[in-house]
């Protein structure tokens, strides 16, 4: 039991120069925690040695990892641009920027600058969307989640709302239409099957509980052969000849077309807006390419109903959010989508990316073994289910070394890459052009 006498007191090695510049409370707390489990250690004669700078390298590892940032940068070499897990769409710096003047300063989130009093935070980004869309009205939530939820408990709490059985989806877990729906307090009223839904199910479904026809966009799965399903114009169409609310959970919402023939499937919603639907909701951090958000556009008398439900209080956005998209929406407007780097992605032509690959190439393959190829990437986030787009992607060999060794090197450095057929492969879909040295160094410094 000589090595219990060897354990610092608390209180004095907590003075020792190592800790001279860092927090006295929290040294101590991880000293005594550190000291305890070195105690626990030695009487379990899990320890035959040690030294006093054994104890102190232990307790500066213990204060480095908890203070450390837990949120920090990757590099997105998955390929998949709208990447959940990876924080989905990237916001351009500049918006950031500008958002930072109005973050930082008092501003008139909820003060109208022209009359001198009490103003409406929703106001700011209502006219950029009118201009852009041709909606009458819209209001902003934390996310598309909220947004559907707020627009079911407004409507149609203890009414029905007539849903496709095909569209009743889960996404991301804890998203799932059904549930959503009861703990809105909407009663669903499914129609058709899995596979098809006509028009006449709408129709036939419709009575006085009704109070609204919802489609839901079916964001992470397709439903393929023997089927068919109606279009958000011709539910709108319906819902107006019975006078009663047509709504559609879009998903991902994309403002204007894709490219590569992407929505063939699906207009944009610009094109949907000059239906004059009721009520379509979006996120803001998908295919839109902007900030965490859940937007929610329509008819003024709808949009005002949902402004007086309590719940809206408890969805609303930050300043910071208003001010990003305001930001964003406006690039939309002036017709500068090169400006949200979503879309930039998106539309970044093959070319580009294979010259950039060959840059990356040059420089490591000294030390691994690569190859520049063409092949597919998913766009992700819950945009366009099973729809791939060309990309270009290097492999990385090293050694003998199998992919998912390589995969777990380079994620110790938050590069994230993908396997396909057991290579490791670097997509530069979702690589952005400053990240290629970051990406050479990384590379480098793990095989080197
Ligand atoms: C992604 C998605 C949601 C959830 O949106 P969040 O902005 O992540 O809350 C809801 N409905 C559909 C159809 C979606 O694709």
């Amino acid at each position: 039991m000589g090595l219990l006498k060897n354990l610092p007191k608390v209180d004095k090695f907590v003075n020792n120069k190592a800790f001279e510049e860092l927090s006295k409370q929290l040294i101590t707390s991880i000293s005594k925690d550190t000291i305890n489990q070195y105690r626990q250690d030695i009487l379990d004669e899990k320890i035959q040695d040690f030294t006093q700078d054994d104890i102190i390298n232990d307790v500066l590892k213990k204060y480095q990892d908890i203070t450390k940032p837990s949120l920090q940068k990757v590099i997105n070499a998955t390929g998949i641009i709208v990447h959940t897990n990876l924080g989905r769409s990237l916001i351009n710096p500049d918006s950031f920027d500008r958002a930072k003047k109005v973050a930082t300063s008092y501003n008139n989130l909820e003060y109208s600058l022209q009359e001198g009093k009490r103003g409406e935070r929703y106001e700011h980004i209502v006219s950029t969307l009118q201009a852009l869309t041709g909606c009458e009205d819209a209001v902003v939530v934390n996310n598309n989640a909220s947004a559907v939820f707020l627009i079911l408990n407004t409507f149609a709490k203890n009414k029905e709302v007539v849903v496709s059985r095909g569209e009743l989806v889960e996404i991301g877990g804890s998203f799932r239409v059904p549930e959503v729906m009861s703990q809105s307090g909407a009663k669903l009223k499914e129609i058709g099957t899995t596979n098809k839904t006509h028009l006449r199910d709408y129709e036939n479904a419709i009575d006085e509980d009704t109070s609204m026809l919802m489609k839901v966009h079916k964001s992470n799965y397709s439903i393929e052969g023997f089927t068919s399903e109606v279009s958000y114009e011709e539910i709108i169409k319906v819902a107006q000849e019975h006078d009663v609310i047509d709504y559609y959970d879009m998903g991902s919402g994309h403002m204007i077309d894709l490219p590569y023939n992407l929505d063939l499937s699906e207009p944009s919603l610009i094109k949907y807006m000059k239906h004059k639907p009721s009520l379509l909701s979006f996120s803001g951090d998908k295919l839109l390419g902007s900030v965490q958000a859940g937007i929610i556009v329509g008819k003024k008398e709808l949009i005002a109903k949902i402004k007086k439900n309590q719940l809206l209080r408890m969805l609303r956005v930050d300043k910071i959010t208003l001010a990003i998209l305001e930001d964003n929406l406006t690039s939309y407007l002036k017709g500068q989508t090169q400006d949200i780097p979503t879309l930039k992605m998106l539309h970044e032509d093959v070319k580009t990316l294979e010259q950039r690959a060959n840059t990356l190439k040059q420089s490591i393959e000294d030390i691994c073994k690569c190859e520049v190829i063409k092949t597919q990437s998913l766009i992700g986030g819950g945009t366009t289910p099973n729809k791939k787009i060309p990309t270009i992607a290097l492999t990385l060999e090293y050694k003998d070394y199998k992919a998912n060794k390589i995969e777990k090197l380079l994620r110790k450095q938050n590069l994230i890459i993908r396997i396909e057929n057991e290579k490791v492969l670097i997509d530069f879909r979702s690589i952005q052009e400053h990240e290629i040295k970051e990406i050479q160094e990384i590379i480098r410094g793990v095989f080197n």
